[in-house]
């Protein structure tokens, strides 16, 4: 066994231990500014078979590799807009959603990801941008709630079910318009009904890009959280199962939007969130360079890295050239 071995197995005895004597949580300040280690929680977090979670050599970070597609299945069926750029969805006829089966339509989605396991909690908040913020348990993906930051959100404005055929399943979860890239924009409830606990605080869901963890809404007793007992992160400082002493951590809700989490409590950097060197582009500037919907461009170039240009060239109906042109840094 190594050193490093032996270490994270000291390191998780101490903190089952721990777990066992229900020490007294730091107060919430202390608790937020607490130099945080989330290694041995997330080794021992229930990831999905799909899922290969890999420590660095220091339990600095964590690598997420999955296929992207959620262990808990999908609905047969889903409703795929017609015109992505025309929501909200809610008030949508019929006529106005293509029918696909998910079994036909579903893509695989390679996702590798690193995370920090070392998460600094910041004054500063950034916003959380379209495409991912976390990663589940699944071996799916956590989005914000909105498809187009100016629009609507997705889980108020947008849930529409027709002949029982939903837009978003009963996970809250859909993929883009392309069939990739399944995502969450509220609570994964196939994924919280089968870890949590009545009466308790949530088991950890998964990780945000900042490395603070991610619960569904039952609080510490299984008191049910709401927006009222969240920061405008949706976060808070407490004991949750993983973190007995306190931890900041994330709360998805099912009160009212957000929902999801709309922006970061957590040191991030930009380009940890995007595509490549030199940052996340500029989405909404491409597509107004190209004349197209940020929704558009989005679900065109989906967020798997490279991105197919052709396919998506073809999707916005515009010249691989072109789009290439319009795109920064490393999608040229
Ligand atoms: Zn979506
Ligand atoms: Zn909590």
């Amino acid at each position: 066994m190594s050193n490093n071995a032996l270490l994270r197995t000291t390191t998780a005895s101490v903190w089952l231990a721990m777990a066992a004597l229900a020490p007294a949580p730091l107060s919430a300040q202390d608790a937020a500014t607490a130099a945080v280690d989330t290694s041995a929680a997330v080794e021992a977090a229930g990831w999905a078979d799909n899922v290969v979670i890999t420590l660095d050599a220091d339990d600095n970070t964590f690598r997420y590799q999955s296929n992207g597609i959620p262990s808990h299945g999908f609905a047969k069926k889903y409703l795929i807009p017609s015109d992505p750029t025309n929501q909200p969805f809610k008030d949508k006829p019929a006529e106005f959603f293509k029918v696909v089966t998910s079994a036909e339509y579903f893509k695989e989605t390679e996702l590798d990801t690193t995370i920090t396991t070392r998460p600094v909690f910041v004054d500063e908040t950034t916003e959380t941008s379209l495409g991912r913020i976390g990663v589940a348990l699944s071996g799916a993906q956590l989005f914000n709630d909105y498809e187009d930051m100016e629009r609507a959100v997705v889980a108020q404005d947008d849930q529409v079910i027709h002949d029982h055929v939903p837009f978003l399943d009963e996970c809250n979860g859909h993929t883009l318009v392309n069939g990739s890239d399944y995502h969450y924009h509220g609570i994964p409830v196939c994924i919280s009904e089968a870890t949590g606990q009545p009466g308790e605080h949530s088991v950890m869901i998964g990780v945000l890009e900042d490395g603070f963890p991610v619960y569904s809404n039952q609080g510490e007793g299984g008191v049910i959280v709401t927006n009222a007992d969240l920061d405008a992160c949706s976060g808070h400082v407490g004991v949750t199962p993983e973190f007995p002493k306190g931890i900041y951590h994330y709360h998805l809700t099912a009160d009212e939007a957000p929902y999801m989490i709309d922006c970061y409590h957590g040191e991030i950097e930009v380009s940890a969130r995007g595509p490549g060197a030199g940052g996340r582009p500029d989405f909404a500037a491409v597509a107004a360079q190209l004349g197209v919907a940020e929704v558009e461009l989005m679900n065109a170039l989906g967020t798997s890295m490279p991105p197919d240009f052709a396919a998506a060239a073809q999707a916005l109906e515009i010249s691989e050239d072109e789009l290439r042109a319009a795109m920064p840094g490393p999608g040229q």
